[in-house]
C-alpha cells in the first residue's frame, strides 16, 4: 500500500472502510506530517485532542457498521470557516484568539459526512489577496518552489494538499481563492455557483461574491467533498440557494449523449474567450493550456471561439464591489462588538481607532477606506452603483456566450507563481493578476481549476474550466475525463 499521505480522498475512505488503516492512524499521521513540514506554513492552529476525538468516534461509527462518503477522513479548513474545536483568525489579528462557539455550515456538513478536522489553515487576511503575503501570522508557501507564493487567498489550502499534509481541504473563492492557489501549487478546486454551498459560519468579506468550495488533487475528490458541502441552508443564509443537495460523483462518469470510451467529452462545445488568450497572458501559460484543450480535442471536445468583451472591466468593478461590501462587512469589528481592543486609549473614537488600526493589516485597510469611499454620498452613484450595472452587463455577457458553448476554458491566471514578495508593495499588480477569475465569481457561476501542466520555472499551470448556473457536474466530468486520459494531477513536489 502507498504511504497514508499520497492517498487521496476516495482511496483513504476506501482504505478505512477495508481496514487497512483507521481514522485515528490517518489523522496520527498527517497530524506528525504537519509539523514536520512547519515551515512551508501551511497550518495555522492543531488541537490534536479534538482531532483524534473525532477519529476515533469515525472509527467507532465503522466498527457499527457505518458508512457515509468521507467517513474517517482527515481534511482541514481555510482558517475563514469558524470552528468550535479550533481558533478561527480569518489571518487577521482583529480576530487573534478568538474561539466561535459553533461550527460554520460547511464544517458541519463535512464532519456530518463523517471527515475528521486535522486543523486550520493560512490565509490571506480576511481572505483579501492573490498570494497568502497578507496573512497576520506569515506567508504560507508554494511546495513546488518555497520562494513563491502557493496563490491567494486559500493558500495555505493548496500548500498543504499539494504537499499531501492532507488529502483534501476546504476553501473559499470571492474573485479566485480557490482556483487561483489551486493553479499555483498543482491541485485541482471548484468553485460552485454563488449560493449553493452556505456561507453561515464564514467570515464575511464580500456576500454577494463569498463562495466555499472544495481543494483536492483530483476532480473525483472534490466531487466527493462538494457533494457533502451544498445544499440549501436558507434559514441562516439568506442568499443561500433552495436547490437540492446533489451527488457530483455520479456525474463524474455519467455518460455524454453520443459519448464514447475512447471519446468521453464527445459533444462538449469548450468556448475559448478570445479576452482569455491574448498578450495579457504570459507564454508560457498560454502554451499549457493550449495543450491542455488539444487534449480535451482529443477526448472529443469541439473548441468554438467565444467574446466575454467586458473582461478587462471585471478589475474595476471587482475592486469597487468587493471593497464596498468588505467595508460594510468589517464595520462590526470595533474592539466592542467584535474584535482586538487597543490596551490604551483616551477616549471612544481613540479606543476605534487604535483597536482597528492595530487589528487590520495594511491591504484590509486599505479596502476599508477605497469601500468606504466608493459608497459615500456623491461618489456612490459614479462608482458603486455603476459598478453594479456593469456586474449585470459582465453576467450577461456569459449567458450570450453559454448560447455558443457549454464550458468556458481558458487560463486561471496570466502567469505561475510568482516570488514571495514581488508583488507586495504594489497593490495593483495584485489585483491585475486576478484577470481571469473575477467576472466569473462577478456572474455567481462555477469555476475551477485542473492541472494542466508545468510553465516557466517548472511551475504548475491551471486550466480554468467555468460553466453555466449549477453546471458543477458538467465540470468535474469534463475535469475527470481529462484527469483520466493525463497525470498532471497526480504529480507531487519534491521533498514532500
Ligand atoms: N485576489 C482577490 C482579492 O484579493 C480574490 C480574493 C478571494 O477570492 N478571496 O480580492
Amino acid at each position: 500500500m502507498k504511504a497514508l499521505h499520497e492517498l487521496g480522498v476516495a482511496e483513504l475512505v476506501a482504505a478505512i472502510a477495508d481496514k487497512k488503516t483507521s481514522a485515528v492512524e490517518a489523522a496520527q499521521h498527517l497530524l506528525a506530517r504537519a509539523r514536520q513540514h512547519a515551515s512551508l506554513g501551511a497550518y495555522l492552529a492543531f488541537n490534536d485532542d479534538a482531532t483524534l476525538a473525532q477519529a476515533k468516534a469515525a472509527d467507532t461509527r465503522l466498527a457499527a457498521g457505518e458508512r457515509t462518503p468521507l467517513l474517517g477522513v482527515p481534511l482541514a479548513h481555510k482558517d475563514i470557516f469558524v470552528t468550535r474545536d479550533f481558533p478561527t483568525t480569518a489571518g487577521s489579528n482583529m480576530l487573534a484568539g478568538y474561539q466561535s462557539p459553533f461550527d460554520a455550515t460547511v464544517v458541519a456538513q463535512l464532519a456530518a459526512a463523517g471527515a475528521v478536522t486535522l486543523g486550520k489553515l493560512n490565509c490571506d487576511e480576511f481572505a483579501m489577496g492573490s498570494g497568502n503575503d497578507n496573512s497576520a501570522f506569515g506567508p504560507a508557501h508554494n511546495p513546488w518552489d518555497s520562494s513563491r507564493v502557493p496563490g491567494g487567498s486559500s493558500g495555505g489550502s493548496a500548500a498543504a494538499v499539494a504537499a499531501r499534509l492532507v488529502p483534501a481541504a476546504t476553501g473559499t473563492d470571492t474573485g479566485g481563492s480557490i482556483r487561483q492557489p489551486a493553479a499555483f501549487c498543482g491541485i485541482t478546486g471548484i468553485k460552485p455557483t454563488y449560493g449553493r454551498c452556505s456561507r453561515y459560519g464564514m467570515v464575511a468579506f464580500a456576500s454577494s461574491l463569498d463562495q466555499a468550495g472544495p481543494m483536492a488533487r483530483s476532480a473525483a475528490d472534490c466531487a466527493v467533498l462538494l457533494s457533502a458541502m451544498v445544499g440549501p441552508d436558507i434559514d441562516r443564509d439568506s442568499t443561500s440557494l433552495d436547490h437540492p443537495a446533489e451527488d457530483y460523483t455520479a456525474a463524474l462518469t455519467r455518460p455524454r449523449a453520443g459519448a464514447t470510451a475512447a471519446q468521453p467529452l464527445k459533444g462538449l462545445r469548450v468556448g475559448l474567450p478570445t479576452e482569455f488568450f491574448g498578450a495579457g497572458c504570459a507564454p508560457d501559460v498560454l502554451a499549457t493550456v493550449r495543450s491542455a484543450l488539444a487534449e480535451c480535442e482529443k477526448l472529443g471536445a469541439t473548441l468554438v471561439d467565444i467574446s466575454l468583451p467586458r473582461t478587462e472591466l471585471s478589475i474595476p468593478v471587482y475592486y469597487v464591489i468587493a471593497p464596498a461590501e468588505a467595508s460594510s462587512n468589517l464595520s462590526r469589528f470595533d474592539g466592542v462588538k467584535f474584535g482586538h481592543r487597543a490596551a490604551q486609549y483616551d477616549d471612544l473614537i481613540d479606543m476605534y481607532k487604535k483597536s482597528r488600526s492595530e487589528g487590520f493589516g495594511p491591504e484590509v485597510q486599505r479596502r476599508i477606506m477605497i469601500g468606504t469611499y466608493v459608497l459615500s454620498h456623491g461618489y456612490y452613484d459614479a462608482y458603486y452603483l455603476q459598478a453594479q450595472k456593469i456586474r449585470r452587463l459582465i453576467a450577461q455577457d456569459f449567458q450570450q456566450a453559454f448560447t455558443q458553448c457549454d464550458v468556458i476554458a481558458g487560463p486561471v491566471a496570466p502567469t505561475v507563481a510568482w516570488k514571495i514578495g514581488e508583488k507586495s508593495a504594489d497593490p495593483m499588480a495584485n489585483y491585475l493578476a486576478d484577470i481571469y477569475t473575477l467576472s466569473t465569481s462577478l456572474a455567481g457561476l462555477p469555476g475551477m481549476s485542473v492541472p494542466a501542466g508545468f510553465g516557466a520555472a517548472h511551475m504548475p499551470v491551471g486550466l480554468q474550466l467555468v460553466g453555466n448556473y449549477f453546471k458543477e457536474g458538467e465540470l468535474l466530468h469534463t475535469a475527470h475525463a481529462f484527469q483520466q486520459a493525463t497525470d498532471w494531477h497526480t504529480r507531487a513536489p519534491q521533498g514532500f
